[in-house]
């Protein structure tokens, strides 16, 4: 009887592939990694059912050409979970599959995935290595401290000695640390306050079922101290906690956090930040980590004995992933809880309109923090500055820069939010108007003086700055607006005593955050200035003032989401301020000061503002009170862009709850030379969209001419 394996792959085909097993590779399972050919190439592909047939023939069959043993099966719950998101997302299953695991097990060439772990043996604890042999020493000192990581022993090149200790015997090569000597103590915590206990005992009877909860807690209330509390109740089972947070919010701050709470338990982490062997480790070792801490992708981490998902700032865009399978990771961790029947929680001082509305009409569990956890802090008082009465001066405004003045005076720290990087969101011509266009965008380039450059921020595009206008030639260009650079110079000299640093994505690699982190707590940064990179992550008690410069583009943007967003950052923003003990104070410049975003917030009213949006969508129809899928195509032509839709648009099936509107060219029309075009879908049901998604989607691939790329949206975040 031959036996035949179907095989998930990385393509674009909505199907898996059958090969033949010969016989001797070794053992297979639903979810080994085995190695095929596809085409004239090879391909790692995911054993998705053993069978002993094929609807192809086996004798056309090819075969397997190796079993992986070095690297482990995917378990059947994450190939359930990878199932749930191919059918919710109308993505190919192989391509789901292969995209949730690290890079290095996605390429053939072996690796030591079995033994991670340099440890030290008991004849390396009672040896001393000779003197000479400092660099053995120092390595065989620190594995008595705790075991490294292969690819940390690597990345400090000590991978030569490490060797020699392993030869002499006093180290080795384990699949495992060795679990921590004592019990695990937990770390001081502090007494809960009033309304985090209400929470736990809300919660932790809850716990051991699925159930979403939703904990609206404003900044400062102690959502993480919640969070530690919830996991350590997890952890004292024997389960596993997966903690997901927004993509730029992993400062290390955080992390030394989890591991000062929970001393000898294994907190592994996982982001973009981590090196690629480290991030293969700490994929391969998660089925032993007490905590995952992680960004969107650790959704898909191996963790059997998961006891509960925690959904930190849940309304962050970075959980939406923009390109490939466009996921949300939080909508997927609620499905991995419901599969796997666990709790999962979700918290935000400024929860998404989409888990509100589920909360506030008793789907999801909703958990009030209204107080700040430290009993002297106050919430800040915010203040209008009427930009249609108080004239700007390089973007900033006499009042606003009084405050700083004074704040400065006082010996505290302020932020200065303005989310626009770069030194000027573009380069002017006053001669003939020319604006620094994109040749490859419908956008604008930005001025960069640092670098001497423009550049592009949608599609990376740069160039150096002319010397005179390419299309009038007169020398004298000018910078067109504020961004943070710009403001950075205007503040140095308005401010010339401040100590000035600035944070935005060209200021920052990810590790400039910790160092940057302790130069605040340490008194050594008076004013910082920066982009939504501001907003999050770091806790200052001596920063008293948020100034916030230019927001208007939102309030009246085409995009029904904007408002939503910004009242989010802004609360966030506010949220910096007078954290401790001093009262803070935020100063935001508008011309529109009778906007309803500001009378709610400056009551810190989220709820409130929450049902006003609310309201509106539900009058215009708009999410959460309908699904939306968007199509989107490219093509080198905004014609056959919009011709593949219009197509599309024809052959769609009729359903009677599903409406399909216009296909329309993208708000971005043109992006790294390719034109844009849309075509919205939506529903009042989700199910029913759903199936027309399923009916229609097959369809697409009959459409010529075949220039067109096109990808589906389901639940799409930005248009
Ligand atoms: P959030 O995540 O809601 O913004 P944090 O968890 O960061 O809030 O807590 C804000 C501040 O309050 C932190 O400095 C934290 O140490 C402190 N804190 C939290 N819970 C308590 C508590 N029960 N008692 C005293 N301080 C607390
Ligand atoms: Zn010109
Ligand atoms: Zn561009």
């Amino acid at each position: 009887m031959p036996s035949i394996l179907q095989v998930a792959l990385d393509t674009p085909l909505h199907r898996l592939f059958d090969y033949r097993l010969p016989d001797g590779l070794g053992t297979v399972q639903p979810g080994s990694l085995v190695e095929v050919p596809f085409g004239r190439a090879r391909q790692v592909g995911v054993v998705l059912a053993r069978q002993t047939d094929s609807a192809i023939g086996t004798d056309k069959l090819r075969d397997v050409i190796r079993v992986f043993d070095d690297r482990p099966a995917l378990s059947p719950d994450i190939l359930r979970l990878a199932q749930f998101c191919a059918d919710y997302y109308h993505f190919p299953l192989g391509a789901i599959l292969l995209a949730t695991l690290p890079p290095r097990l996605k390429n053939a060439s072996p690796f030591a995935a079995d033994t991670p772990w340099l440890v030290v043996t008991a004849a390396g604890r009672a040896t001393e290595p000779p003197a000479r042999a400092r660099a053995q020493r120092t390595l065989l000192d620190a594995l008595r401290t705790a075991p490294l990581g292969r690819e940390t022993v690597r990345a400090h090149r000590q991978s030569r000695h490490a060797a020699a200790l392993v030869l002499a015997g006093w180290a080795q090569w384990a699949r495992l640390p060795p679990p921590p000597a004592e019990r695990p103590q937990t770390a001081s915590a502090p007494p809960a306050t009033a309304e985090q206990q209400a929470a736990l005992d809300t919660l932790l009877p809850s716990f051991g079922q699925f159930a979403v909860h939703l904990i609206h807690g404003v900044t400062g209330s102690g959502k993480t101290e919640l969070y530690l509390r919830l996991i350590d109740a997890v952890l004292g089972k024997q389960k596993q906690a997966l903690v997901l947070i927004p993509e730029i919010a992993l400062t290390p701050q955080l992390e030394q956090h989890f591991r000062n709470r929970f001393p000898g338990r294994r907190i592994n982490t996982l982001h973009s930040g981590l090196a690629e062997g480290a991030r293969t480790e700490n994929w391969l070792t998660a089925p032993d980590c007490d905590v995952l801490l992680g960004t969107r992708l650790s959704v898909f981490a191996p963790l059997p004995r998961l006891g509960l998902i925690v959904v930190d700032e849940e309304h962050d865009g970075s959980f939406k992933q923009q390109d490939g399978l466009r996921y949300s990771a939080r909508d997927v961790a609620i499905a991995r809880a419901k599969q796997s029947k666990v709790p999962v929680v979700l918290g935000s001082a400024t929860p998404s309109l989409e888990s509100y509305a589920q909360a506030l009409s008793g789907r999801y569990r909703l958990l009030e923090l209204a107080q700040r956890a430290v009993s002297q802090a106050q919430l800040p008082a915010i203040e209008l500055v009427d930009l249609k009465h108080i004239p700007l001066d390089n973007g900033l405004t006499r009042p606003a820069l009084q405050v700083l003045a004074d704040t400065l005076a006082r010996g505290e720290q302020s932020l200065v939010f303005l989310n626009r990087r770069g030194y000027a969101p573009a380069l002017y011509c006053p001669s003939c108007a020319w604006v620094s266009p994109c040749p490859r965008c419908s956008a604008r380039l930005v001025l960069h003086r640092t670098s001497h450059r423009l550049k592009c921020h949608h599609c990376g595009f740069e160039t150096r700055i002319p010397a005179e206008c390419p299309n009038c030639g007169n020398p004298d260009l000018k910078p067109l607006g504020q961004g943070t650079q710009r403001l950075e110079e205007t503040l140095a000299a308005l401010l010339p005593a401040a100590r000035i640093r600035r944070i935005d994505r060209d200021s920052m690699r990810p590790r400039a955050w910790a160092e940057l982190g302790e130069a605040v707590h340490g008194g050594e940064v008076d004013v910082l200035v920066g982009t939504q990179m501001l907003a999050k992550g770091h806790d200052f008690p001596n920063m008293t003032l948020a100034l916030i410069l230019d927001t208007d583009g939102a309030l009246y943007s085409p995009d029904f989401r904007a408002t939503e967003r910004l009242f989010a950052q802004l609360m966030q923003v506010a949220g910096r301020a007078g954290r401790a003990d001093k009262p803070g104070r935020v100063l935001i410049q508008t011309a529109f000061p009778d906007h309803p975003l500001f009378r709610y917030l400056q009551r810190h009213d989220y709820a409130g503002y929450a049902r006003v949006l609310l309201a509106e969508r539900e009058q215009l129809d708009l999410p959460p009170f309908t699904r939306q899928v968007l199509v989107r195509a490219e093509a080198p032509t905004m014609d056959a862009a919009l011709a593949f839709l219009h197509r599309a648009a024809m052959l769609a099936p009729d359903h009677p709850q599903v409406s399909v509107f216009g296909a329309t060219p993208a708000p971005m029309a043109r992006v790294a030379n390719l034109e844009r075009a849309q075509l919205l879908v939506q529903s009042a049901s989700r199910s029913a969209l759903q199936a027309f998604v399923r009916d229609w989607r097959p369809q697409f691939d009959n459409i010529r001419p075949r220039v067109v790329r096109w990808s589906l949206d389901v639940d799409p975040l930005v248009f």
